[in-house]
């Protein structure tokens, strides 16, 4: 069997939840699992979390059906609402949370005649400008929503652009509209905070939190940070050495000859590639470990193999363990490497087998 595979560690994710609703003090916390929980796996993210979550955001009814399908009883909340208006009976029949983020979802909704009612988390584009109301139209919708017979209740919803900046003034910007936007709205449920603002700004935490990544154990900063600093990861992207070759120095290593040896070097080869979602775009010395010890990359990563330096690990062979990132080796630091954002990596991730534990 190819040995490449991802090891998801349920326990680190139960701790990253805790920790996350321990940050967040009396707020109520959605664990973000949309996307598959961001590559891990959503029914089994799920089910990990089914004893203490509060409740669970994903993108969309499919990826929320999934989730009953598995027998999910909590609240599921749909980030970005339906996509079609045939969906909304579904959203009512499977008890399903639901943003309303723009005007035809609006009318949509008013026109329904749904058998029971919907929770609304009303969208204000507080700053993002991405999805959301406006502030200027917000609270006439707020106040026409209030009184529509097809809503069970409203929460008021915005999103940070640049909570992982704690200094460009972002966020208390964002925080300021979203105060004088709900001025006299009588609103007693808000929700702003992604893994960024659960981390970093007590004061955003409000009723509800939208801890994503950081239940991954990944950080949303490009900086340490001490709470993040607390997380645990949870996946762990591992495969073995399938071959080695010592090279005199001069040699290329690989597609395009990205890489010559600069000196009398041992080569590893690693069974695990761009098609398993290791990213082809991680330069030279991205760093590896080989049976717990840091090695990196030499050459270009291809579809199915990558090679790495074994130069100074005589007793690295054929079957010793690789770890592209994980516990030791963090997917932050990889995705540094290689212009990206862990995100990114985990969402990625393709063909390798995902096993789990705890
Ligand atoms: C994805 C998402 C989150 C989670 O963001 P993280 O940065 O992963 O914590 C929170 N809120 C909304 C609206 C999202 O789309």
């Amino acid at each position: 069997m190819r040995p490449a595979h991802a090891l998801i560690d349920l326990d680190a994710l139960r701790h990253n939840y805790r920790l996350a609703r321990q940050l967040a003090g009396s707020a109520r916390a959605l664990a973000v699992i949309k996307a598959n929980a961001y590559g891990h796996g959503a029914i089994q993210a799920a089910q990990a979390l089914s004893g203490e979550a509060d409740g669970f955001a994903v993108a969309c009814i499919e990826e929320a059906l999934e989730l009953r399908s598995a027998g999910i009883q909590q609240p599921i909340l749909l980030l970005e609402g339906w996509f079609e208006a045939d969906e909304l009976p579904l959203l009512a029949e499977h008890r399903l949370w639901s943003v309303v983020h723009q005007h035809e979802q609006l009318q949509q909704l008013l026109k329904a005649r749904l058998p029971t009612p919907l929770q609304v988390w009303l969208k204000l584009d507080s700053g993002m400008h991405r999805a959301g109301f406006a502030p200027p139209e917000y609270p006439q919708i707020w106040r026409q929503l209030q009184a529509s017979d097809q809503v069970a209740g409203l929460t008021c919803i915005s999103h940070f652009a640049r909570a992982d900046e704690p200094d460009c003034g972002a966020t208390e910007r964002q925080l300021a509209c979203v105060s004088q936007t709900l001025d006299g709205l009588s609103a007693t449920s808000l929700s702003l905070s992604n893994s960024a603002g659960v981390l970093a700004w007590p004061q955003a935490h409000k009723h509800w939190v939208r801890p994503g990544i950081m239940l991954y154990g990944a950080s949303p900063f490009a900086f340490e940070q001490p709470a993040a600093a607390r997380l645990r990861a949870v996946m762990n992207l591992d495969s073995r050495i399938i071959a080695t070759r010592e090279l005199p120095a001069g040699e290329p290593i690989g597609y395009g000859a990205r890489f010559v040896t600069p000196r009398p070097t041992r080569v590893g080869v690693v069974a695990m590639g761009y098609a398993d979602g290791y990213p082809r775009h991680a330069p030279d010395g991205t760093p590896v470990l080989v049976e717990g010890q840091r090695s990196h990359l030499i050459g270009r990563v291809s579809m199915d193999m990558l090679t790495v330096d074994l130069t100074d690990l005589p007793q690295a062979g054929i079957g010793s363990a690789v770890r592209l990132w994980g516990e030791g080796l963090s997917a932050d630091e990889v995705a540094a490497h290689a212009g990206t954002i862990a995100y990114q990596l985990f969402c990625n991730l393709n063909r390798v087998a995902r096993r789990y534990r705890g």
